[in-house]
């Protein structure tokens, strides 16, 4: 999907987009969402506010809300700090998206999202004074019977290392591991 990270989950009962790229990778989600007769997005995630994570959800949103075929129902974002909130063109136009669906922001918490065929466990960032917003990432680990994928934003090594000295990754074992 060329610059920037953006993952389709698919389960028999639920679809999750896990960041978007950059905005130009909107129209290649859209016409996935097609192919694959997407027509309801359980939730749409975004790791952190960078344009390449988040830049094709506006678009997305846009499409969602103005069209009859794609429904989003939820929008997860990490909670910040005050002063970590973007003021970006980009997080302007997401901020639009949302509203123009009726919908508001679900900032991430501990929690697992069950998806039917698979679950999907929100590991919020467990930092509040970090210098990078790389390091607010959502993590995520999604199991599907035995494999495991876990998804990383692009959090680096401070938000890696609080995670993992907070136990909160011990029964996290991968079979995928996506990096930032
Ligand atoms: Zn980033």
């Amino acid at each position: 999907m060329g610059q920037g990270d953006s993952e389709l989950i698919l389960t028999d009962s639920a679809a999750v987009l896990i960041d978007a790229g950059e905005q130009s990778a909107a129209n290649d989600i859209l016409a996935d969402l097609q192919k694959y007769g997407v027509t309801k997005l359980d939730w749409i995630i975004g790791t952190h506010p960078h344009a390449d994570h988040i830049g094709g959800f506006p678009k997305i949103l846009d499409y969602a809300a103005a069209y009859d075929d794609l429904t989003i129902e939820n929008v997860m974002v990490p909670a910040l700090p005050d002063d970590m909130v973007p003021t970006t063109r980009t997080y302007e136009n997401f901020l639009d998206g949302v509203e123009k669906n009726g919908l508001s922001l679900t900032q991430a918490v501990s929690t697992t999202i069950d998806l039917g065929s698979a679950s999907l466990e929100i590991i919020p960032s467990p930092g509040e004074d970090y210098s990078s917003l790389n390091d607010y990432s959502i993590c995520t680990y999604l199991t599907c019977g035995s494999t495991g994928f876990f998804f990383t934003g692009d959090a680096s090594k401070p938000e890696e290392n609080d995670l993992l000295s907070s136990g909160t990754l011990d029964h996290v074992h991968p079979d995928v591991l996506k990096v930032g």
